[in-house]
């Protein structure tokens, strides 16, 4: 192939820019990391070469391939390594722990190479396949200056592809993920799938770029594919700002600029110039790790302000309407705090009967049977380690209960997870908060509005138009239950940032955002200043008034007293008393037992 070395060196940038995205989207997005990005490029450069060669192998043997034409190649390529990606992803998806997708990706890594070196009959071996090159609908590209253009465009495709998924709420769903899984299945959404899909999307740019390549250098051989690779792509990624295409994209063109600088530097002859570049990426990855954790062009760092700062009103409105409202409630002599006069008449929502759960010797639930109306709220109480949070683990689904059931609207539950009871209208608020601290306050929340149109990425594609409407209706629904619980102009802010008690707001808008007819509760006000308290106790009476079943684990006896309907009093597993909170705080010995003395 003729051209200038310029042109080749451009051309070698745009594929590393293509690979550093594609990882990113994985990476940097997902939270996923894998180092099987060479093992994806040189399984789709295989497939390509296979599809595509033509006559003799440099061996003298028949070509076993079809011999298609560049199209057909680089199509064949795309689906081999988008459901080779699949079939890779999809056993480590399901752990919620990544490491495992490391081993396993490494593990495909060599499993690709060793069969490029190994299977001569397919692969050529170590002496690879000739190639023909890149051409469409009579075309063909022969040279390296020819080739830029068309490697160039080929590389802000992919760039942004990328970008697309990134900023749209698939990529918000993927970052979400990142951040904690676990809140995101509380919150009624699929993991699993998010996941298998980002890796397969991943690993199909890689491999459609793996075929490109192929084509360009005429050629195919396993040395190429090697886990050096993997690694040099991945520094782009770590270096760039994952999380941050923009940043790929400028960290790789740096990187692959470097290395013919490098290795045109005098004093470091061809030859010695390659350790020398190892060492000289190895010190930037390691300096930038240091001085720049969050890479270059850190996620987020172009936020853009999409709300003006008119728009949001400083006033929790809903908690000052439950404020004035509550200032005259208190004049009557009411005995139910919420708008159910008597829950006892309405049929149950939410049943539980006989959740047992022990963890080794410890029974730290013992046949606890309560029920949940609407509109009511019930508070759970008791000593540290009586069980509280168990039982919330048991009615989401987190655990399973060694005995007993629970019903929501009449259907067990039994053998649901988290995101199924979720998706049937009960959802939790963690006594860990669980924020995804790298995310905005808007983007914690809106993360929370079921049925997104925009987090199926198909639909992301092929109705761009459907989903930039969902999502205008996704944001306004967000920032409507930031202002309801009053941090709406905080919206923009990056969560790690807000103050403990506005992180656990941020939770609770989140919570409302699911749009749960019941809502589970484990301590929304510990840790908070009593004014962020009392802003929740309002919210929470609102709640209730609105129809809403709540069951509020508590340790604060004002907080009980201000909202409970009916107090269930738990010690060591068991509920040892149901009453008013009269009737419980009058009770000398459960006073002891709760304060310890
Ligand atoms: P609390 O009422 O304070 O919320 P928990 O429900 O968190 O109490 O815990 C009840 C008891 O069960 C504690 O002794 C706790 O150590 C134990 N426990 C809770 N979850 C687990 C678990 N996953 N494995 C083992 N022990 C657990
Ligand atoms: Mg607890």
């Amino acid at each position: 192939m003729g051209g200038s070395y310029i042109a080749d060196l451009a051309n070698q940038i745009t594929f590393l820019v293509a690979l550093a995205v594609s990882l990113n989207l994985l990476l940097g997005f997902a939270g996923q990391m894998s180092m099987a990005t060479a093992a994806f490029y040189g399984l789709g450069a295989y497939t390509c070469a296979i599809m595509t060669a033509q006559g003799m192998t440099l061996t003298g043997a028949a070509v076993i391939g079809p011999g298609w034409p560049f199209l057909g190649g680089l199509a064949s390529a795309i689906v081999v390594s988008f459901v080779g990606g699949l079939v890779v992803a999809a056993p480590a998806a399901r752990r919620v722990r990544g490491d495992y997708l490391i081993l396993l990706t490494l593990a495909f890594h060599f499993l690709v190479v060793t069969i490029a070196s190994s299977w001569v009959g397919l692969t050529g071996g170590p002496n690879g396949i000739v190639v023909p090159p890149i051409g469409f609908f009579g075309y063909e590209i022969n040279t390296t200056d020819q080739a830029f253009w068309f490697l160039l465009a080929w590389a802000a495709f992919v760039s942004l592809v990328c970008w697309w998924i990134g900023r749209s709420p698939f990529g918000r769903l993927l970052r979400g993920i990142r951040e904690d899984e676990i809140a995101i299945q509380a919150l009624g959404k699929r993991t699993i799938a998010p996941k298998s899909l980002a890796f397969a999307m991943t690993a199909a740019m890689a491999g459609a770029t793996g075929a490109i390549s192929a084509a360009y250098m005429q050629f195919v051989a396993p040395t190429t594919y090697s886990l050096d690779l993997a690694i040099l792509v991945a520094a782009c990624v770590a270096l760039g700002g994952p999380g941050n295409i923009l940043g790929s994209v400028v960290a790789a063109i740096v990187i692959g600029a470097l290395r013919p600088i490098l290795e045109n530097v005098p004093s470091l002859s061809s030859d010695s110039a390659v350790p020398w570049q190892t060492v000289i990426y190895g010190s930037i990855l390691v300096a930038g790790m240091v001085f720049r954790p969050r890479g270059l062009l850190p996620e987020g760092l172009i936020a853009m302000r999409r709300f003006p700062r008119e728009a949001i009103s400083a006033v929790p409105r809903v908690v000052q309407a439950t404020l004035l409202k509550t200032v005259g409630e208190r004049d009557q002599p009411a005995l139910a705090k919420s708008s159910v006069p008597n829950p006892m008449i309405a049929s149950p929502i939410v049943r539980v009967r006989n959740l047992s759960k022990s963890f080794g010797g410890l029974q730290a639930v013992k046949d606890v049977s309560f029920d949940l109306h609407p509109g009511e709220i019930v508070a759970l109480i008791g000593p540290n380690g009586a069980g509280k949070s168990t039982i919330f683990n048991l009615m989401t689904g987190a655990i399973r209960p060694d005995q007993g059931e629970v019903t929501l609207h009449g259907q067990s539950l039994a053998g649901a997870d988290p995101c199924a009871v979720a998706r049937s209208g009960m959802a939790r608020y963690f006594q860990h908060v669980r924020i995804l601290p790298g995310l905005s306050a808007l983007n914690n929340v809106a993360i929370g509005v079921p049925r997104q149109a925009g987090e199926n990425l198909a639909m992301t594609f092929l109705a761009p138009m459907r989903v930039a409407r969902g999502e205008a209706e996704v944001r306004a629904e967000a920032l409507r239950q930031l202002e309801n619980v009053g941090i709406a102009p905080h919206a923009n802010r990056t969560a790690q940032d807000l103050a403990f008690g506005q992180q656990k707001l941020v939770a609770f808008a989140r919570l409302l955002a699911t749009g749960a007819q019941v809502l589970l509760l484990d301590e929304p006000t510990s840790g908070v200043d009593p004014q962020a308290a009392d802003q929740i106790i309002a919210l929470v009476r609102t709640l209730a008034q609105s129809g809403k079943s709540i069951c509020i684990v508590e340790h604060s006896l004002h907080v009980v007293s201000e909202l409970a309907d009916r107090i269930l009093f738990m010690n060591a597993g068991a509920i040892m008393a149901e009453g008013t909170v009269e009737a419980i705080t009058t009770r000398p010995d459960l006073v002891d037992l709760y304060f310890g003395t």
